[in-house]
């Protein structure tokens, strides 16, 4: 009699086993799905400029007589080796905000600065295109996070708002203090008027290598990992990154990080000592 009610109650609690075994199996096989993808899409962008340059180089060497020729090649060599290069430089980013848990260097970073360092990064191309760029908020906002990381992210998106908007328009940064119930949370949020990003495509602008106008982002430099990094950034410091948008009146994307001083326990807990 023992041996049986044991076993009823067993049965149940095997079955479930089971299930969350295939559970994780499916998991495993969705993650090696993403990295198969991802593998054959960084193969694909790094083809496309050193099919170019192989192509360019063919041509320089067959347009030797002709000076004029010649320099128009090397220009657009120059254009593909730039573009590999950050390229390059985006994969190691995104591979570096993967693997390194940011917290372990995490210190309390003014967002003036972070916003300062974005609007200089971006200063040269919003100039050539009469974009203003318009930043507020309180002046002694902090956020508690890794420097590098922070800033690489707020830089992505302002480039961005520079980047998909015409000319003569103007990107507003504006940083506040919004209470939430973990504690104190800093927003900034990054607001352009420029082509905006259709309800369909939201969904999926946070996915490495996904552009909703692939000719366009390769055009500005775009190498459509921006905004994976930016989540990931956003999502390892416990805070996280929305879209609002209307098609051809613009965007804000909102960044919501923890506030310095509130976000060390929530990190990391520990027991208060008092
Ligand atoms: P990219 O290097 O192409 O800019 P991102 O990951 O930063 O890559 O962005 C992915 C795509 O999302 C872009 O190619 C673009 O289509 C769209 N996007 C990002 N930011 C904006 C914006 N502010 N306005 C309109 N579209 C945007």
């Amino acid at each position: 009699g023992e041996a049986l009610a044991v076993s009823a109650r067993v049965a149940p609690l095997g079955s479930r086993l089971v299930l969350l075994l295939v559970e994780d199996l499916t998991e495993a096989r969705r993650i090696e799905a993403v990295r198969r993808d991802f593998v054959a899409n960084v193969s694909h962008e790094l083809k496309t400029p050193v099919g170019a340059l192989s192509l360019l180089s063919e041509a320089v060497m067959d347009a030797s007589d002709d000076p004029e020729a010649v320099e128009r090649f090397a220009g657009r060599m120059q254009i593909e080796a730039t573009r590999l290069t950050s390229l390059v430089q985006e994969l190691i980013d995104l591979s570096r905000v993967q693997n390194d848990d940011p917290l372990e260097d995490a210190e309390p970073v003014g967002v003036d600065e972070l916003v300062a360092e974005a609007v200089d990064r971006c200063r040269h191309q919003a100039g050539a295109k009469q974009i203003t760029m318009a930043a507020g908020g309180p002046a002694d906002l902090r956020v508690w996070g890794h420097r590098g990381q922070l800033a690489a992210a707020l830089g992505n998106l302002v480039e961005n708002a520079v980047n998909y908007s015409p000319a003569r328009t103007r990107v507003g940064i504006a940083a506040r203090r919004v209470s939430a119930p973990g504690g104190d949370l800093i927003e900034i949020a990054v607001t352009d008027q420029g082509i905006g990003i259709s309800d369909k495509d939201k969904e999926r602008i946070f996915e490495r290598f996904y552009r909703v106008d692939p000719a366009r982002s390769r055009a500005t430099g775009g190498t459509g990992l921006g905004l994976a990094i930016v989540k990931h950034v956003a999502a390892s410091h416990g805070g996280e990154v929305t879209v609002w948008s209307a098609e051809n009146q613009g965007s804000t994307f909102t960044l919501r990080l923890p506030e310095a001083g509130v976000a060390r326990d929530r990190a990391h807990p520990r027991p208060d000592p008092h």
